[in-house]
């Protein structure tokens, strides 16, 4: 038996103004065969639990293709059709095929990016066994469910069960190659455009809609997703979805699939939240400093420009206000600009300069501009940001942020480097010799996922909505694909 086991992974900001070509689905463009497999087989992806259930199976396993880039603008025609296109030919010479996929990708050419891919492989091998891995935050259509066997998503956010999801989704499709089970999937959208800090599934309301499937898997379903969906993506299919697998049953995968989509509905208003403005959150960080209690820096958790969500990491606006506001001790960073650190370069370590920094990115999308921001201050460290997260959010992924610069100005010393990470390692700071506990302050570039590696070090953690393409404010965007009523964008009318 031939077994394809593949990953083509992207999650579109299509406000985003982050190029998304082939060499970004990297570091210098996708890995195959061997060097895939010496990649993904033990890391902290999908991949790993569908490559364990692929070598179960016990036939010849190989990876055509193994693709992955950050979260960032559409895909780039060229990029789409070359990935497409090595899996088709793959699935013309394989018996069985696995895929390790995201679920909201968006290329220039097709809004619905994973469905396009799936329909053409399913066009090339209308029989072959097909299990997919998806991300919670998959905008799932109808063509995605139509053209796989067997599609599982996540179950946690901060994403903490990847490689479980892999596993899950291989060991169904053993079990419907071994003849035990007849999947049928049902998917129903639910109209909702939920704010992201509110998809937490250790909090509510997302707690109770994992808990009723789960509670739906104990009471024999196969498999039961819920979806919430990667809202900063201006599609028709945009938003939250169950989608529920049941064996041979039809009519029992829609009733699950119903009822868990009526529950989410009637929670509506817990998946939106309101702003709380910057200057009001900054307030609160420095209450929390003074609290006695426990040790460590308050986070100042950047949400409106983590390059995990197609933020361009170069916005200065919360470190600004924090500064405005008098803040010292403040530890900030990455910071994404390659002309800055250039310059720095070349002034070497211990020259003191003044220099425009960060705000640099383009975003047509954003009615408000990112400015640069006016630093002095000594550069302390320049290092090669190379480093493997060994957190336990994307475990094993290979960080390259280029060239990195220290910068001490004084209340504010800045991480600046060349490219994108966001905050799921400490060491993206130990790296250069900075130890995050000493600070008063840490600005990260991040939404949730921060949180298992950063948290357990601090005092607490305050999210603070700066200018970013990230951001949750979704009724600041201008929507014009989405499909309408949806809430909370038409309030009253859904
Ligand atoms: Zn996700």
């Amino acid at each position: 038996m031939k077994i394809a086991v593949g990953m083509f992974k992207h999650e579109t900001n299509t406000f985003s103004p982050v190029r998304t070509a082939w060499e970004d689905f990297g570091p210098g463009g996708p890995l195959f065969g061997d060097e895939a497999y010496k990649t993904f087989r033990h890391s902290g992806y999908s991949m790993a639990g569908l490559l364990e259930q692929a070598e179960l199976l016990g036939g010849d396993v190989s990876i055509p293709i193994a693709a992955r880039a950050l979260p960032s603008a559409p895909v780039s025609r060229d990029a789409f059709e070359r990935i497409s296109d090595t899996l088709c030919e793959a699935a013309l010479r394989c018996d069985v095929m696995m895929l390790d996929l995201h679920g909201a990708m968006v290329a220039e050419h097709y809004d619905d990016g994973e469905g396009e891919m799936l329909r053409r492989i399913r066009a090339a091998a209308p029989n072959l066994p097909l299990a997919l891995a998806l991300d919670s935050h998959a905008n799932i259509t109808p063509r995605i469910a139509r053209n796989c066997t067997v599609m599982v998503g996540y179950r946690t956010y901060p994403h903490l069960d990847m490689v479980e999801t892999g596993r899950m989704a291989g060991r169904l499709l053993r079990e419907t190659l071994a003849g035990k089970l007849k999947p049928v999937t049902v998917v129903r959208r639910c109209p909702i455009l939920a704010n992201m800090l509110r998809m937490v599934t250790s909090e509510q309301p997302m707690a109770q809609v994992i808990e009723a499937a789960a509670a739906a898997e104990r009471d024999g379903m196969p498999c039961v997703t819920v979806f919430t969906g990667f809202p900063l993506s201006d599609t028709a299919d945009t938003g939250l979805t169950v989608v529920a697998t049941a064996d041979g049953d039809i009519a029992r995968a829609e009733e699950v699939a119903q009822k868990i989509v009526d529950l989410a509905w009637s929670l509506r208003e817990q998946f939106n939240s309101d702003f709380e403005p910057l200057g009001d959150a900054l307030k609160r960080a420095k209450a929390l400093t003074a609290q006695s209690g426990s040790e460590g820096p308050v986070l100042l958790a950047d949400i409106s420009d983590n390059c995990h969500s197609g933020g361009t990491q170069d916005s200065m606006d919360v470190i600004e206000k924090a500064l405005d506001q008098g803040l010292t001790g403040i530890l900030a960073g990455p910071i994404v600009d390659p002309e800055a650190v250039a310059k720095m370069v070349e002034a070497g370590v211990g020259a003191t300069v003044t220099l425009a920094v960060g705000g640099k990115s383009a975003i047509p999308a954003l009615r408000t501009p990112l400015r640069p921001m006016r630093l002095t201050g000594v550069v302390k460290h320049i290092a090669e940001g190379r480093f493997t997260v060994e957190g336990p959010v994307f475990t094993g992924m290979k960080v390259n942020l280029g060239r990195t610069v220290v910068l001490d100005t004084g209340p504010l010393v800045l991480v600046v480097s060349e490219d994108r990470v966001e905050a799921l390692d400490p060491q993206q700071f130990r790296l250069f010799g900075l130890e995050p506990t000493r600070f008063r302050y840490v600005v990260l570039k991040s939404k949730v996922q921060y949180r298992p590696s950063f948290l357990p070090l601090a005092k607490g953690a305050i999210d603070c909505n700066g200018a970013g393409v990230a951001s949750m404010d979704l009724a600041a965007f201008d929507w014009k694909k989405l499909a309408r009523p949806i809430f909370p964008l038409d309030r009253s009318n859904t």
